[in-house]
């Protein structure tokens, strides 16, 4: 299943032989796969035959800011990044064994978000563009995060819904009078690095009860964009919200401004998937 253009990439830029391979499912956008290799060591490999292989290279890059952010989160080390002449994208990381929560994990995982958090930056945005899922992700800085927010974040995202037909020009409308309310909305916050992509399916603990954090599309950004994704398919476990605001307590008012954050992932999903997406999309603009 894994192109031999790949395997025989991988052969030279890790140099070993695979001796095994076990198909890994969970992710939502690539295939992959545990490797075992001659030399007795594992990797972690995901390809796409289908998407743009720049979105490896990139993927290595956040997990590279991650990593140099120095908490306590543990993050995958990378391995090797490449493409096929037939432009199928890969890249191979160190493997990690899932495990589960054991006393004050989830505490951890709270206290090094925070710890993440913390690592901030003058500008919104990134020096470079990326991925969110496989659809681009522009990081243009911008000095407010109102800005940044429409023109980074929604204003892409909607331009692509409404070529597809998947929003109408009335949730168009409802977007245009909702950015006139951000500035009463928001509350000022530094840009903060983020994971970019955190939800139940980007992170686990390892078999040391450690929190780990892959697959981002890392920027600097509101720290509660973050947070509100946090809570977009189901939430985090309590221990962790305490832990986390304990550690860099938030305004308040959170709850009342999750939806319009949520508006990116669900904006995402709408173009990825389409369907229900697309109506959560409408309801939460309708507001406005
Ligand atoms: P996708 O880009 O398709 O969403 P992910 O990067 O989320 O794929 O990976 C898919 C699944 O593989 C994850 O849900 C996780 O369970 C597992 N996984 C991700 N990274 C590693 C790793 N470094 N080591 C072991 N398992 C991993």
């Amino acid at each position: 299943m894994i192109p031999d253009a790949i395997r025989q990439q991988l052969r030279q830029k890790l140099g070993a032989q695979i001796d095994n391979i076990h198909s890994v499912s969970g992710g939502s956008i690539n295939r992959a796969a545990k490797l075992t290799l001659s030399d007795g060591t594992s990797c972690f490999l995901k390809w796409n035959t289908s998407a743009d292989p720049d979105m490896f290279v990139k993927e290595k890059r956040g997990l590279k800011l991650l990593a140099g952010a120095d908490t306590k989160l543990r993050i995958p080390s990378t391995l090797a990044v490449g493409k096929t002449t037939d432009d199928t994208g890969y890249l191979a990381m160190e493997y990690i064994s899932e495990g589960r929560s054991i006393d004050h994990s989830a505490e951890d995982f709270g206290r090094q978000l925070a710890a993440l958090h913390k690592h901030q930056a003058k500008k919104y945005g990134l020096n470079h563009n990326n991925y969110i899922g496989k659809l681009p992700q522009s990081n243009q800085q911008h000095k407010e995060w109102i800005d940044f927010f429409i023109n980074e974040r929604m204003e892409p995202q909607l331009r692509m819904a409404s070529d597809a037909h998947k929003l109408g020009s009335e949730t168009i409308a409802h977007f245009k009078a909702m950015y006139k309310q951000l500035p009463d909305i928001f509350p000022e916050e530094p840009a903060s690095l983020l994971h970019g992509d955190l939800w139940g399916g980007n992170y686990f603990y390892d078999n040391q009860g450690r929190a780990t954090i892959f697959d981002p599309a890392v920027y600097y950004g509101h720290r509660e964009i973050e947070l509100a994704f946090t809570h977009l398919f189901g939430g985090f476990s309590r221990c962790f919200y305490r832990a986390y605001k304990e550690a860099y307590p938030l305004q308040s008012g959170l709850k009342h401004r999750k939806d319009i954050y949520n508006l990116y992932p669900l904006l995402v999903h709408t173009n990825l998937f389409g369907g229900s997406y697309a109506r959560q999309v409408q309801t939460i603009v309708s507001r406005f």
